[in-house]
């Protein structure tokens, strides 16, 4: 690893001017960071401490949605009763990720920008991953991508995101307030992540120094009817192949309104608005769900290795829609 400045930020002000210095970097649990510092993949100057800025409350809010603070660790979200009871899905989609220990030191933001887990990147040897170093061409495209995109591609980039929480945020239309020196602004989760394009070693729309203070919720219609499947190589500790964030309102066994996200997909939480829309109007059951199951995945791009997301991809809406309905 190599050496560099640590300042422990005394307030938001602090850190955003701290964090002003070239080569500058947040930390707060440090759960992917000091992974990328140790293997060489990241390499700040300055590493500015956000830990300790009073950001590790959930609160309700005036509409009854709620206000998560960046710093509020994984666990403690999971965990709270405003989150058990109203967004059950997203206690679920942390709960599934990680370990206790880990959960118990990341953090709401941390979890945000935590980087993708594409084997040439997390290798500081590789020669080429744009991601981690532009214009060095792209291994996974020729290469090992059985966990790789379906969806938003480039020949840039063909990572995912490998947050399970953030399929659930973008499920529940999640906002992300940021700050910065210059004021203060909100990105909807859908406009948070960035698809490749031709700058992947960008993730997010964050601009340089933007610090996440929170992350707000829209009161939850799907607080009794959701659900979040995970499908992955082995039970636990491992990222998903597939996974899936859906929640229903159902009137007489009609579906009023559908949500659905798709995660292990894309380089962000993939909706699949028309899914959803073809679900409203129908009755709740195994014809409309296999056919918003086969609208979710339509327009899926494979690639050479990762074919049987797809089917993959479809049963994974299928069973999520069944279980979120017979809640
Ligand atoms: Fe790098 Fe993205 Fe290609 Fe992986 S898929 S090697 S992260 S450019």
């Amino acid at each position: 690893m190599k050496t560099f400045d640590f300042h422990r930020a005394r307030d938001v002000d602090d850190a955003l001017d701290l964090a002003a210095r070239a080569g500058a970097t947040y930390y707060a649990g440090g759960t992917n960071l000091l992974d990328l510092m140790k293997l060489g993949v990241a390499a700040p100057t300055t590493v500015v401490d956000v830990s300790q800025l009073g950001l590790d409350q959930i609160t309700a809010t005036d509409d009854g949605g709620i206000m998560i603070g960046s710093g509020v660790s994984n666990s403690a979200i999971a965990n709270h009763d405003l989150v058990r009871t109203q967004y059950p899905v997203l206690s679920q989609a942390i709960l599934s990720g990680a370990t206790t220990q880990l959960r118990n030191m990341a953090t709401a933001g941390g979890n945000l920008l935590q980087r993708t887990r594409c084997p040439y990147f997390m290798d500081a040897e590789f020669p080429a991953c744009n991601k981690r170093r532009p214009g060095s061409g792209c291994g996974a495209l020729q290469g090992f991508n059985r966990e790789h995109a379906l969806f938003g591609a480039s020949p840039s980039c063909v990572a995912v995101h490998p947050s399970d929480m953030a399929v659930a945020l973008s499920m529940l239309d999640a906002v992300v307030h940021v700050r910065a020196s210059t004021g203060s602004r909100s990105i909807s989760l859908a406009d948070f992540f960035r698809l490749p394009g031709d700058e992947p070693d960008r993730d997010n729309t964050l601009l340089p120094g933007e610090l996440i203070v929170g992350i707000q919720l829209p009161p939850s219609e799907y607080a009794r009817r959701s659900w979040y499947l995970k499908v992955r190589d082995r039970h636990s500790y491992a990222f998903a192949l597939v996974s899936v964030a859906v929640g229903l309102t159902l009137d007489d066994g009609v579906v009023i309104s559908a949500a659905i996200s798709l995660g292990g997909v894309a380089a962000k939480p993939w909706r699949v608005p028309d899914a959803e829309s073809a679900l409203v109007g129908n009755a709740a059951g195994d014809e409309a769900f296999r056919n918003a199951a086969e609208i979710a995945l339509r327009g899926a791009a494979p690639l050479s290795q990762n074919r049987f997301k797809v089917d993959l991809g479809k049963h994974s809406v299928l069973r999520a829609l069944h279980k979120a309905s017979t809640r």
